[in-house]
């Protein structure tokens, strides 16, 4: 599948096929001058990844220079950020070259933002190889790296000048990131397209256990789903595009009260955020119990993490409430926050109270 990105002044592709990996060469060609070509990826990605793009690109009399960097959300670091710039301008890439950045949401992170300030800005190109960067981070021109302050707290809008996404990738990727990624999948369901969580209900598990025909059809819903909403509300102006975080004021949470560690990974906090958004618009009389439940289920099915008791945090859920303050999301003493009034019926209410979201999640931590 072909998915258009319509960004005004910058559209670009994004490019979804088992195999695309093999054929960069030739879907880089257009982009690349001088038949030389700098790439950034992580060690994970390069042992499993490399040859073939390498070879794929010298197929087209491409020659690739390798930045290989640790593998690890530390890698979205000021000092990798610099190694990355430098590596790029000693490669003496110009404004109208692109880069490339193969990998996950880390490295299309931090190369999209290294790429944005080489030269006040060169174009990049995205080759994303987890789930959650084919369905997520590589379209729609977010780049970032963490501070001690916090998480993505420096960065730049940065858009791609191409996407290529080969579901293929994900057959080296560890079951968890992939089952992870998937959560950003079913959010897109959840958001406004009841059709689609309804496939996933249906072909989830499958997806998982790898099949290649699911795997490719859920990463060409999902990016529509995201150009269309990236399309309306490029840099979260006017509210459209804060419907993808859906779920993560909760996973914010409990991603800081786990530490950003292994414990939970971004994409198990979604999960969870998402079964607690469900819920709390169920008891907020917002959404019926029974959708809110279909979600806890389907959730629960794909063995992503679906109870907060089960996670067995030792805290409190004004604790937990007290991590969504910190959210960058928290607006003038409000908190916006992304509700239900059913499945594929997301919406953003302005001024919920935080006492009676740290009393849902002692329920919840009981429960
Ligand atoms: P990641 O890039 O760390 O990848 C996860 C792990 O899988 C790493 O160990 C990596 O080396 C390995 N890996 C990647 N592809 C592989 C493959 N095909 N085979 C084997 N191993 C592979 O993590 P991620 O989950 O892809 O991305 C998370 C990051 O994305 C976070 O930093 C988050 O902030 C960011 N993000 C950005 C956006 C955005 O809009 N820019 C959106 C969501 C998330
Ligand atoms: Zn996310």
């Amino acid at each position: 599948a072909v998915i258009p990105v319509a960004i005004a002044g910058a559209p670009y592709e994004v490019r979804i096929k088992a195999g695309i990996l093999a054929q960069a060469g030739r879907h880089c060609r257009p982009f690349v001058r001088k038949n030389r070509v700098a790439v950034v990826t992580d060690e994970h990605v390069a042992a499993k990844w490399r040859a073939t793009v390498e070879a794929s690109l010298a197929g087209e009399g491409i020659a690739s220079q390798w930045l290989v960097l640790p593998a690890g959300e530390a890698t979205k670091s000021w000092a990798h950020l610099a190694q990355t710039v430098d590596f790029l301008l000693g490669q003496e890439v110009e404004r109208k070259d692109n880069v490339i950045a193969l990998g996950g949401g880390v490295i299309g992170d931090l190369t999209g933002f290294a790429a944005s300030m080489v030269k006040r800005g060169c174009g990049f190109i995205q080759m994303p190889t987890t789930l959650l960067a084919q369905v997520d981070s590589s379209v729609g021109g977010k780049t970032a790296i963490n501070t001690p302050m916090g998480k993505n707290l420096v960065g730049a809008f940065h858009q791609p000048s191409l996407v290529l996404a080969d579901p293929l990738a994900l057959d080296t990727l560890p079951l968890r990131d992939t089952r992870a990624g998937y959560a950003e999948v079913v959010k897109y369901g959840l958001i406004d397209d009841a059709e689609f969580f309804e496939w996933c209900e249906a072909n989830g598990e499958k997806l998982l256990a790898g099949d290649a025909q699911a795997r490719e059809y859920a990463i060409a819903r999902s990016v529509a789903a995201k150009a269309r909403i990236v399309a309306q509300d490029e840099k979260e102006t006017t509210g459209v595009r804060a419907l993808l975080n859906l779920g993560h004021t909760f996973g914010h949470a409990l991603e800081a009260e786990t530490g950003f560690s292994d414990r939970l990974l971004h994409g198990e906090g979604v999960a969870l955020g998402m079964v607690l958004a469900a819920r709390f618009s169920a008891r907020q009389g917002l959404m019926h119990g029974q959708d809110a439940e279909r979600v806890v289920r389907h959730i629960g099915a794909v063995g992503l993490p679906a109870s907060l008791r089960a996670l067995g945090l030792d805290c409190d859920g004004r604790r937990l409430a007290d991590h969504m303050l910190h959210d960058k999301k928290m607006d003038a003493g409000t908190l916006p926050f992304l509700l239900m009034r059913g499945i594929g019926q997301t919406f953003l209410a302005k001024d919920v109270d935080l006492g009676e979201v740290a009393a849902f999640l002692d329920e919840e931590l009981a429960a």
